[in-house]
């Protein structure tokens, strides 16, 4: 896309397991934000304890501590725009880890929700259905009826970082509400 590292001001991470910040190290020019509470669940000792892998960061890295302190957005508690205009906003989605968030792009007609690991796919959060190991299972359902609600409200295009069809959803401008979609979660 002729993007380098060093045109990327800045990295806002979903959450900090290791499939999410090993790439860090290409970035040491860019701002790198996260929430205080997954910066601080993932430093030291009891970070390794909660299998995050804090040893593998990269020496320089010191994330700003992204608060969320914009007020809900729709059904979600907390958000902070990104942007003077609003158009990149981050979200908070609990749920696969207590400090995970996701980052909304107003791009024309659609939002990309950038969701990170709020759900493995994109039919599991049509279903509700809350994967993996997670703190709390009540918060994931919640978070996953506050994105089906965002996708009633605005045109959305679901991008979880592990979904296999995600590239193809984006590349395709393919809405949450596609019956195609709606057909998958039945
Ligand atoms: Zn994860």
């Amino acid at each position: 896309m002729g993007i380098g590292p060093r045109d990327v001001k800045r990295v806002v991470l979903t959450h900090l397991h290791m499939d999410h910040d090993a790439g860090l190290v290409h970035f040491p020019h860019s701002q790198i934000l996260a929430a205080p509470s997954e910066i601080d669940t993932a430093s030291g000792f009891m970070g390794m304890l909660r299998g995050y892998l804090p040893q593998r960061w990269p020496d320089w890295f010191n994330p700003i501590r992204l608060e969320l302190d914009d007020g809900p957005f729709g059904q979600f508690a907390a958000s902070k725009r990104l942007t003077k205009a609003g158009d990149v906003v981050a979200i908070a989605t609990p749920g696969h880890t207590a400090g995970h968030l996701s980052v909304l792009v107003e791009d024309g007609d659609a939002t990309l929700f950038l969701a990170g690991d709020t759900s493995y796919n994109q039919a599991l959060m049509l279903a509700g259905k809350v994967d993996g190991v997670g703190p709390d299972t009540k918060i994931a359902a919640a978070t996953l009826r506050a994105v089906r609600h965002l996708a009633e409200q605005q045109p959305t295009i679901y991008l979880p970082t592990h979904d296999p069809e995600s590239a193809v959803r984006l590349a395709t401008r393919q809405l949450v509400t596609a019956p195609v979609e709606l057909g998958a979660a039945a």
